[in-house]
């Protein structure tokens, strides 16, 4: 069963969980019992396929489906939509940190992971559940979300899909991969602001009773495929086991030898997905958790005040371009003892004075497990030169802002544990500044991450990264250019509740 962080609703199936999207008055649900995976089990996966991995983690926390629904889903999921058979192979860098690829999916950005299978478990939810309404998916994306829950929600029966992008906020190629995004049921919305504003929007509109009682009197329903969606976090604890079981495969650990994670984080889900697996018993020895210079988790688990009142920045990993981390709502229920009443308490704050503070000892409880720190705008340029002078492998900024933080983690700590680097994107999808970092020439960055009329050169950039670091466009992104335009909306932040209305075409 699945339960509230601010234990204020009751608890709820997976399925309940996953129709649900968060919790209607408010929090997030966690899995009542966190299920464990035993050093023999985890033995017992060295050398199977990542779906039979999923298999066995999904199982453990769907109890409500079937074995054989659970392997449909995933059969669905990872069949032929993956440019690598490992789905996400695991690549040596030095003899002791490795690579975690994570973007092989037909986005090109690691959300294809989850938003390949959760669309799989959210129309059998509706069906367990005998949902009689028709299910409107509201998505507040950063860039990648957005096109990874499109391609994942396209054409599927008895759902819609409207998507909420901060306009002028992304990169060309993220937003042209959205707006020609096919399918009778899909959405894009460009919003004039930021994605705070759009995220706020969406979690307003899940929040306004009225408005949902309107929409079921009209036969609608709404639901989220954000990552506070339990339905996106669970596939992601799939690849932490997955690394881990390729590391013993491959002689690198012994079972039971701790190893460290790096993640790039924005809504903190990635790097919470990494948490579970640990708490399952994946033996982890810390989880660094990288930001860009929105560095609000690096000041919060430094200070234990976290602080969203400062300026927000648009930066060349704006996937990670976050003041409100969704998903820490949900870590830090777990590591102040499940207290409810002090995280309903930190959230109003959050909500009302737009910070909160969390104690001396919840701040060590999160210290033994993790450590913080971000990369500016210019390291993570360098970081993207230096590891392709020296090893000759490509990162994208997000994955080398984790780079430029490992490598002060190692410098602080001294630490010489086997380290898995989360690499989040394709260098492709990122490709003006992938190239700028490496040519050391100011491309026109600024201009094609600000200007939608701009030239198209970006997709030109592609061919010419290409070429430069010997290695093939990522199929999501062949031929974007040539793709015609389907969606041209655009609506003012304050806009957002009357932009559904419009698009389901109801009369508020
Ligand atoms: C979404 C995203 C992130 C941040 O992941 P969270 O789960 O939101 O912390 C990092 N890198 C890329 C490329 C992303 O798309």
């Amino acid at each position: 069963m699945y339960i509230s962080t601010r234990d204020n609703y009751p608890a709820v199936s997976a399925a309940e969980a996953i129709k649900l999207g968060m919790v209607p008055t408010g929090g997030l649900f966690v899995p009542q019992d966190i299920p464990v995976l035993t050093q023999d089990e985890l033995n017992l996966l060295v050398g199977k396929t990542y779906q039979e991995v999923a298999a066995k983690i999904l199982a453990l926390y769907l109890d409500d489906y079937t074995s054989g629904e659970i392997a449909g889903c995933i059969y669905n999921a990872y069949k032929g939509n993956f440019a690598h058979k490992e789905i996400t192979p695991l690549h040596q860098l030095t003899d002791s940190t490795y690579i975690l690829e994570l973007w092989h999916g037909p986005t090109a950005a690691f959300k294809d992971m989850a938003l390949q299978l959760m669309p799989h478990l959210l129309s059998l939810a509706l069906q367990k559940l005998k949902v009689k309404e028709e299910m409107v998916i509201l998505v507040a994306t950063s860039g990648d979300t957005g096109k990874a829950a499109l391609e994942g929600f396209k054409d599927v029966p008895g759902l819609r899909i409207i998507c909420f992008y901060p306009y002028k906020g992304v990169s060309q190629i993220q937003e042209r991969q959205m707006v020609t995004t096919e399918g009778e049921n899909t959405y894009v919305v460009g919003v004039e602001g930021n994605f705070d504003d759009c995220q706020n929007a969406v979690k307003a509109l899940f929040a306004d009773e009225a408005f949902r009682s309107f929409l079921a009197e009209q036969g609608f329903a709404l639901s989220s495929a954000n990552s506070i969606n339990w339905g996106r976090l669970l596939p992601q604890i799939v690849y932490y086991v997955f690394a881990y079981i390729n590391l013993i495969k491959e002689g690198r650990i012994k079972l039971g030898e701790k190893i460290n994670f790096v993640v790039p984080t924005g809504n903190f889900g990635n790097i919470l997905a990494a948490w579970y697996a640990g708490r399952m018993g994946l033996p982890i020895h810390k989880l660094i958790c990288a930001s860009n210079e929105n560095k609000v988790l690096t000041d919060f688990f430094r200070s234990g005040v976290y602080e969203k009142n400062r300026p927000f920045k648009q930066t060349i990993s704006p996937s990670m371009d976050i003041l409100i981390s969704s998903n820490l709502e949900r870590f830090l229920f777990e590591m102040n003892g499940r207290d409810a009443v002090s995280i309903t308490t930190w959230m109003k704050d959050l909500q009302e004075i737009g910070h909160f503070a969390v104690g001396e000892t919840v701040q060590k409880a999160i210290n033994e497990i993790l450590w913080a720190g971000f990369a500016t705008e210019e390291q993570t340029l360098a970081t993207i030169k230096e590891i392709f002078t020296k090893y000759g492998y490509t990162l994208d900024t997000h994955t080398a802002v984790g780079m430029k933080v490992y490598e002060q983690y190692v410098a602080e700590t001294g630490d010489e544990t086997v380290t898995v680097l989360d690499s989040t994107a394709s260098p492709f999808k990122f490709t003006a500044s992938v190239l700028e970092a490496l040519t050391g020439s100011q491309l026109t960055l600024r201009d094609s991450l600000n200007d939608r009329n701009g030239t198209t050169e970006e997709f030109a950039l592609l061919k010419e990264l290409s070429r430069k670091i010997d290695m093939p466009i990522h199929p999501a992104l062949q031929d974007l250019e040539k793709k015609p335009i389907l969606h041209q909306r655009v609506c003012p932040k304050g806009k957002i509740k009357q932009e559904v209305c419009n698009i389901l075409k109801l009369e508020l």
